[in-house]
C-alpha cells in the first residue's frame, strides 16, 4: 500500500474524518485495492503477478465495470476486481458502505450487533449481519500458535428453560448434569517478552462437541505447534494431549492451586470471560454453529488486551493499532 493511503486510514479518527475519507467510490475502490493487493495486484484464480487494468473498455454489449482487470498470462485472461474470490465477492453494494462498516466495527471496543449496524449504515439488518460475517472471516488468522500456550474451556449459552413438557435433564457423562450449553475451547498464547512495547500475545476459541479428548486434540492440533509449551488445568483430555508436546504443566483447580510460579491458565480464562461478556453484552446470542465466526472477530480484539502487562495506557495503544485497520484486517483475503 502506497504511503499517501496508509496515511489516509491511519488518520481517520473522527466520523468527520471516515465521512471524508470514505466518500468518493472511486478513491474507496484504491484504497481496498491498497489494502489487498499490499505487494503488487496478482489474479486471484492463478496468483501471476502481472494483469491490465480494462475497465471502461468495450466489451460489445457494454463496458468493462470499475475496477476490472485481466491477467495477462496466456491461458488464464482470467477477468477479476478486487472483491473476487475475497469475502466481499459479487458484492452488490457500495464499497464505501463496507470501508464505513468496518470502521465502525474496528472502532467498537467489543464488536457490534447486525441491528446496530445495521441503523447506522442504513441498510436492512439481513444485510448488515452478512457484512459482519464477511469481515469477521477476513480477520480469521491461520498461523500456528507457539511459545506458551494456555488451554482452557468454557460451556456458552443460557441455563436452559424448564418446560413441564420436557422431562429434567437429568445425568450425563460421569454423573454430570446434561447441559444444553455449547462447549468451547480458549486457546491463548502468551506474549513473549513482558516488557512495554514487545508484541502482543494471541487468542482463538473453538466450539468442541462435548470436550471428548478427540474433540480437543482436533482443536488444539489445528491452532497448536507441537514444540509449544502448554498450560492447562488438569483436566484428562489436557493431560492427555499434553503428551505429545514438548513442555506441559498443569495446575490443580480442584485443590484449589490456581498459580504456581508460572504455571496458570489466567490468561485462557480471561480471555474465557472476554468472551461471554461479548457475547452476553453485544450479540445476546449467538448460534453454535456460527461461533466459530464470532470468536475471529473476539480473538481479532483481544490481542490488544493481551499487550505485556503495566503498558502504559495500553487500552489507547490497542485502540491505535485497531485503527491503522488495513494491517490486520484482508490478511487472508488472496
Ligand atoms: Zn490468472
Amino acid at each position: 500500500m502506497s504511503e499517501t493511503m496508509l496515511a489516509t486510514l491511519s488518520n481517520i479518527r473522527t466520523v468527520d474524518d471516515m465521512v471524508a475519507a470514505f466518500q468518493d467510490e472511486e478513491q474507496c475502490r484504491r484504497l481496498l485495492e491498497g489494502m489487498v493487493w499490499r505487494a503488487g495486484r496478482i489474479c486471484p484464480a492463478c496468483g501471476y503477478k502481472r494483469s491490465t487494468a480494462i475497465a471502461g473498455r468495450d466489451m460489445g454489449k457494454r463496458r468493462a465495470r470499475p475496477g476490472l482487470y485481466q491477467c495477462s498470462s496466456g491461458d488464464c485472461r482470467f477477468q477479476f476486481t478486487v472483491t473476487t474470490h475475497t469475502p466481499l465477492h459479487a458484492t452488490k453494494l457500495p464499497l464505501r458502505t463496507w470501508l464505513k462498516a468496518m470502521w465502525l466495527l474496528l472502532q467498537s471496543d467489543k464488536g457490534l450487533s447486525s441491528v446496530r449496524l445495521a441503523e447506522t449504515l442504513g441498510v436492512s439488518q439481513p444485510t448488515a449481519w452478512r457484512i459482519g460475517h464477511a469481515l469477521r472471516l477476513m480477520v480469521a488468522r491461520e498461523h500456528m500458535l507457539d511459545g506458551t500456550v494456555e488451554v482452557d474451556h468454557f460451556y456458552l449459552g443460557g441455563r436452559p428453560r424448564k418446560h413441564p413438557d420436557n422431562p429434567p435433564p437429568g445425568r450425563g457423562r460421569k454423573g454430570q448434569i446434561k447441559t444444553e450449553k455449547t462447549p468451547v475451547m480458549a486457546i491463548v498464547q502468551r506474549p513473549a517478552d513482558l516488557t512495554p512495547g514487545s508484541s502482543a500475545g494471541d487468542a482463538r476459541a473453538a466450539v468442541v462437541t462435548g470436550l471428548s479428548l478427540r474433540a480437543a486434540v482436533r482443536a488444539v492440533a489445528t491452532q497448536v505447534e507441537l514444540r509449544a509449551h502448554l498450560m492447562s488445568d488438569e483436566a484428562k483430555a489436557f493431560v492427555a494431549i499434553g503428551e505429545s508436546f514438548a513442555v506441559h504443566e498443569t495446575v490443580n483447580h480442584s485443590s484449589r492451586e490456581y498459580v504456581r510460579d508460572a504455571a496458570h491458565v489466567n490468561s485462557a480464562e480471561g480471555f474465557n470471560a472476554r468472551v461471554r461478556r461479548t457475547i452476553a453484552g453485544v450479540f445476546h446470542h449467538i448460534s453454535p454453529e456460527l461461533a466459530d465466526l464470532y470468536f475471529h472477530e473476539i480473538g481479532f480484539r483481544c490481542p490488544s488486551a493481551l499487550l505485556p502487562a503495566k503498558q502504559c495506557g495500553k487500552a489507547e495503544a490497542a485502540r491505535k493499532a485497531r485503527r491503522s485497520f488495513g494491517h490486520e484486517y484482508l490478511l487472508h483475503c488472496n
